[in-house]
């Protein structure tokens, strides 16, 4: 099984996910844009088990829907590098920016799409949610 390794900027948190991604999109919210410092997050979701190497800070957000979401950066240089949901535990969605690969499958969902900068243009065949559908 094919396995692919995200990395903080400074490379002292790593995370290995196993196999394809379940699902990739972006996220337009505005939670996302501030955790991120960009106009939206790029998200790979993959089945867990995964492999975590480094040491990494939490940070807890709640979701609209009532969710929690684990958000794990690293405390050195500040990258979020991936994030689970509580009670979800069968799945771990990964910053795409964070394996560097630009060869990285596209995104097939957008969501909060009614925050998306007008200028961002999805690519052709991405569905659109205004919200989170999950
Ligand atoms: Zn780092
Ligand atoms: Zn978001």
């Amino acid at each position: 099984m094919s396995t692919r390794t995200a990395s903080c900027s400074c490379g002292q948190l790593r995370v290995e996910v196993r196999g394809e991604p379940l699902g990739v999109g972006v996220c337009h919210c505005l939670a996302c844009q501030r955790r991120t410092g960009s106009v939206f997050a790029a998200l790979a979701t993959f089945a867990t088990p995964y492999t975590m190497a480094g040491t990494a800070a939490e940070y807890f957000r709640a979701g609209d829907q009532g969710s929690r979401f684990q958000f794990r950066f690293c405390p050195v240089c500040g990258t979020t590098v991936f994030h689970s949901e509580e009670g979800q535990e069968a799945t771990v969605s990964v910053a795409v920016g964070a394996f560097a690969d630009p060869s990285f499958p596209a995104p097939k969902v957008s969501i909060y799409d009614c925050r998306r900068h007008p200028w961002v243009v999805l690519p052709s065949g991405t569905k659109a949610f205004d919200t989170d559908p999950a």
